[in-house]
């Protein structure tokens, strides 16, 4: 039996003259992710995306994962295929459906006829069908209002389709559709599901990096770029991470400043270097995983001294969420094993001992004074290179 995947969009069916633009965003990207599934013919009507295999090198159940990562899509269907005629459409329903009964209970049929020329109306259809259904397994029982199974016939323009109702898609909007996002990427686990979230939203993602290097080891560094390969798989394409060295920086900071600033101060050339970093490569906005009060640094006031160095908007998915919830989403997304390696990140080597949580701004910049503060973060600039990530791994351009 031939089967088709069909892919419903959500928010993007409502954006009037632009709908052809995300529709084709849509279905560039599923070819994308079809390239690793075999071999499949992409296309849409009626708003919905065809994923039809063409020969047996299709891989349906790897191709239904990859779809369910491609934001835009709300539901995902697996369908079997059938000629648009009642006796096709009543012996598709018989033999394709009743696996997915087992163990179930209840069902009902609901049909679509967006041909209205077809003979029957969807309640007919849908009759019909429930007969078919109860015929094949007569242990089964109708339930109109809550049934385990919800069978659907769909009789379309070029063909009919039936599947056990949909699965969830990943929603959103598709990523691109809102421009890009420079994400600043730790090894922690909140930074990864702020890409996450914002990828969903529509932001192609890149990220930055900072190291410490050798304060900071090779295998911290690796550890960040797997987790970039598993936020890259909701970016659709590849993934850049530029990394950058702070040692000049934070060995500056520990000579000349008072301890008690330091993370601060730190974070401030974070700020403004991914600031720097975001415009050369134009994105839009920076993306981080802060979360109100989590530490010292996230404080209203320890916010209210790091966020103007930024000229950007500062997307914080995480701000208002509990740690458990964020853990709850990195596990979702699969990057919480990784985030939990015990490896060094470049905020905790010189961790201050007191570090302020109410900072005074001018004390701060009376700190930040004693360092040529342009001059650390062109150094910087100069020594950054770029990793490009992908699912499958990573490729290191040390410049
Ligand atoms: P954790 O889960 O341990 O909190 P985190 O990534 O949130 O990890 P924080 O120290 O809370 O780490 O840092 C707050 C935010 O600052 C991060 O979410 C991230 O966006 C950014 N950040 C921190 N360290 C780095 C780094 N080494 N490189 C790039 N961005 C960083
Ligand atoms: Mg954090």
């Amino acid at each position: 039996m031939k089967e088709i995947i069909l892919c419903k969009y959500g928010e993007i069916v409502l954006k009037g003259a632009n709908r052809r633009f995300f529709e084709d965003m849509l279905c560039r990207q599923l070819r994308q992710k079809a390239k690793a599934c075999g071999n499949f013919d992409i296309y849409r009507a009626q708003s919905t995306v065809y994923i039809e295999p063409l020969d047996d090198s299709a891989d349906i159940d790897a191709m239904m994962a990859a779809a369910g990562k491609v934001f835009g899509i709300v539901a995902i269907c697996r369908a079997a295929v059938c000629e648009k005629n009642m006796e096709s459409i009543l012996a598709t329903v018989k033999a394709y459906i009743p696996p997915y009964l087992e163990g179930k209970r209840t069902f009902k049929v609901e049909s679509k006829r967006s041909d209205k020329r077809f003979p029957l109306n969807s309640i007919a259809i849908s009759g019909e069908a429930g007969g078919a259904i109860l015929e094949t397994c007569p242990r089964m029982r109708v339930d109109v209002h809550n049934p385990d199974v919800t069978v659907k016939v769909e009789v379309r323009e070029t063909a009919a389709y039936v599947h056990p109702g949909p699965v969830k898609g990943a929603g959103g909007m598709p990523v691109g559709s809102n421009g890009r996002g420079m994400l600043l990427l730790s090894g922690g686990i909140d930074s990864p599901v702020a890409g996450y979230m914002m990828a969903k939203r529509g932001l192609q993602i890149e990220a930055v990096h900072f190291e410490s290097f050798p304060y900071t080891s090779e295998m911290a560094r690796d550890k960040v770029l797997r987790l970039a390969q598993i936020v890259s798989e909701y970016n659709c394409e590849e993934m850049i991470v530029h990394v950058v060295s702070l040692t000049k920086v934070q060995e500056e900071l520990v000579k000349h400043c008072q301890e008690d600033y330091f993370t601060l101060l730190l974070r401030r050339y974070m700020m403004a270097i991914a600031d720097k970093v975001a415009r050369r490569f134009k994105c839009g906005a920076l993306i981080t995983g802060e979360s109100l009060g989590q530490v010292a640094s996230q404080t209203t006031e320890a916010l209210g001294v790091t966020n103007p160095m930024a000229s950007l908007p500062v997307f914080r998915p995480c701000i208002g969420m509990d740690k458990e919830e964020i853990v709850e989403i990195s596990r979702k997304i699969g990057t919480f094993e990784t985030s939990i390696e015990p490896y060094e990140d470049c905020c905790t080597v010189f961790t201050p001992r007191h570090p302020r949580t109410r900072p005074d701004l001018k004390k701060v910049m009376a700190e930040e004074e004693k360092l040529p503060f342009d001059e650390l973060v062109d150094e910087a600039l100069a020594g950054m290179y770029r990793v490009i990530v992908t699912p499958n791994g990573y490729e290191v351009n040390e410049r």
